[in-house]
């Protein structure tokens, strides 16, 4: 596979990594970016089985702003991680962005991980030794790019956070929000086709947690595909399109309700 120059875009978002990278707002605009038909998962530890999730379909399309909400054990993190793609499905079918997910061998999985997901986590998994800059560009030491593109592209990514003046700084140098701005900046690095963000603002103060909802809001008027899962009906309340999540199965409002 081959990689394009950097080439910054009017809003100043820059062009995917992959040359055969989808662009799915010219090419298949009524393609859903992320479809789960009939998923279901099943965890079986010696005699017992049990039913994580059980028939969820979705469809979450290119520019959406979904949340899937839920309690502790209700099946949020094996959803997660299916769509994440650091898992399988039992029964049904996953297809991200045109492909089966089922389909792929190891080496596309963590390629697709690399290039096509943006994760977000509740602990910000920042590493503590290594600048905000640096943090940045790790996704792109595994897409092999030179060290001036890398540095330029997280320098960007830092800048659409507004963290471009603590490039330098390490995370423990940073506040708690500012840590997870830099965390949401690694994951926008890759221009990935969705953003998952698991918890986000599980580890922050209420004024951290604004600002990273304030995040994501602009994030989503700039055109991200972000997916979020909280256990928070206020957090999720923020998203477009929310969904329940019962005992590994959506519920209630389980189509949503678009905003
Ligand atoms: P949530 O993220 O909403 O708290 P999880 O997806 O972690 O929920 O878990 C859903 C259910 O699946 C829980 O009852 C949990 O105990 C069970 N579970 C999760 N992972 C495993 C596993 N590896 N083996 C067996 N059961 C699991």
């Amino acid at each position: 596979m081959t990689t394009k120059a950097v080439a910054p875009l009017e809003n100043g978002r820059v062009e995917p990594l992959q040359s055969d990278a989808r662009d799915l707002s010219a090419g298949r605009p009524q393609d859903p970016v992320i479809e789960l038909s009939g998923a279901r998962k099943t965890y079986t530890s010696g005699e017992i089985v049990f039913e994580a999730l059980r028939g969820i379909d979705c469809q979450i399309y290119e520019g959406d702003y979904v949340a899937i909400v839920g309690p502790s054990g209700s099946g949020k993190s094996t959803l997660m991680n299916i769509l994440g793609c650091l898992d399988v499905l039992t029964e049904g079918k996953y297809i991200l962005a045109g492909d089966n997910v089922a389909e792929l061998d190891e080496t596309q999985l963590a390629t697709v991980r690399n290039r096509r997901i943006g994760f977000v986590f509740q602990q910000f998994n920042l590493l503590p030794s290594l600048s905000a800059v640096a943090n940045v560009e790790l996704p792109l030491l595994y897409a092999r790019l030179g060290a001036a593109e890398r540095k330029e592209r997280a320098l960007r990514a830092l800048d659409s956070v507004g963290l471009a003046d603590k490039s330098g700084n390490r995370p423990g140098e940073l506040s708690g929000g500012q840590q997870q701005r830099v965390a949401i900046a690694r994951a926008l690095v890759t221009e990935p086709t969705i953003v998952l963000a698991d918890e986000p603002t599980g580890n922050l103060d209420s004024s951290s947690t604004d600002e990273i909802l304030g995040l994501f809001d602009r994030l989503h008027g700039l055109g991200r595909t972000i997916v979020l899962i909280t256990h928070e009906a206020d957090v999720a309340a923020r998203a477009q399109v929310a969904y329940n999540v019962t005992d590994g199965q959506f519920t209630g409002d389980a189509l949503g309700v678009r905003r």
